[in-house]
């Protein structure tokens, strides 16, 4: 794994969750000092494979925080936008679990990890189901192809209006990074096709690719991350707008597959260490949620082998820490 999540901390440094998050002086001050903790880190790789995510500049770190209460903390480069790319997924997934119910998303799409490559055509002959996930590429452009509506424009302002209902502000899409990636998406046409074949997509497999593709250059902030994790968080309200987007019973489906397969091959290693769902993206974003207590957003381009941001992994895992939030750690019953 990764060497940077090695870095160990204090035994005591790690705090123990109280249900709840500290005071916001507190929650403010750790933003910050994560911010400058980890803002030197030089470590990763800025993804390069379209020109307009090559052109990132590898300096470039923002962090934020949302909490259940609506409240907002952020450092650094929190409102530069940048596309979304694979954080979509967990959220057009959450939208079509609302549309049809967690079951029949279940089914459709199922919910197992693949220990493979994201856009691996390896994972789809190898499962007698073939798609195995919604966090990898196959499962997501078969849950894009769920999506509701009568064409692909219906299809496109329920997914575009969905999507800026967590984020809690009508989210644009970045043309440029739309067609330098559709001009070069043939492996994610092959997988819908390939799909399509097994009879595991739900609409036109072309039709479905283009989708996805602009699903995943939709532009974001550190800050609307941060919002969009604060929904999950809270049951799927989200507490910036006040507004239920999803029922709570789809939401705790959603972190469950976000644990189970949100870091790419690095999910174990992630949940192992930070003890949180999350979903990071190529173009350097990561989404972290700590359930009925905050979303955490943060971008920073250079990515670690496994494709995941190095310094969004190393500051939450601090975050994490500091604040308590991972969902696993406990400390006895005071029987004293
Ligand atoms: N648009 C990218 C793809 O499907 C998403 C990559 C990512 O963020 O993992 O290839």
């Amino acid at each position: 794994m990764h060497r940077l999540l090695h870095e160990e901390h204090a035994a005591d440094a790690v705090a123990v969750s109280t249900g709840r998050l500290p005071a916001a002086d507190a929650v403010a001050a750790l933003v910050r000092e994560g911010h400058e903790r980890y803002r030197g880190v030089r470590d990763g790789a800025v993804a390069d494979y379209i020109p307009a995510l090559a052109a990132a500049d590898p300096a470039w770190f923002g962090v934020a925080l949302c909490g259940v209460d609506g409240g907002l903390f952020a450092a650094g480069d929190a409102d530069r936008v940048f596309s979304i790319q694979s954080i979509s997924k967990p959220f057009v997934f959450a939208l079509v679990c609302q549309a049809l119910g967690g079951g029949r998303a279940r089914d459709s799409i199922g919910v197992n990890a693949t220990g493979l490559p994201f856009n691996s055509v390896m994972a789809i002959e190898l499962n007698a189901r073939r798609t195995m996930n919604p966090m990898v590429n196959a499962g997501a452009i078969a849950t894009t192809s769920l999506i509701p509506g009568a064409n692909e424009d219906e299809r496109w302002d329920f997914l575009c209006d969905g999507l800026s209902r967590f984020a809690g502000r009508t989210l644009a899409m970045d043309q440029g990074v739309y067609e330098s990636e559709a001009a070069s998406n043939q492996r994610n046409r092959g997988i819908a096709r390939l799909l399509h074949g097994y009879g595991r997509m739900y609409s036109d497999p072309d039709e479905a690719t283009d989708l996805y593709t602009r699903q995943c250059a939709l532009m974001v902030s550190a800050r609307d991350l941060a919002v969009m994790g604060a929904t999950l968080a809270d049951g799927g309200v989200n507490p910036v707008t006040g507004l239920r987007v999803l029922y709570p019973d789809r939401c705790r489906r959603i972190l469950a597959v976000m644990a189970t397969a949100g870091l790419y091959e690095q999910s174990g290693d992630w949940l192992y260490e930070v003890g949180l769902p999350g979903k990071s993206g190529v173009s350097g974003g990561l989404v972290t949620i700590a359930p009925g207590k905050c979303g955490l957003g943060t971008f920073a381009p250079p990515l670690d082998d496994a494709g995941n941001s190095v310094r969004g992994q190393l500051v939450t895992q601090f975050l994490s820490e500091r604040l308590g939030l991972n969902i696993f750690a406990s400390k006895p019953e005071d029987t004293g």
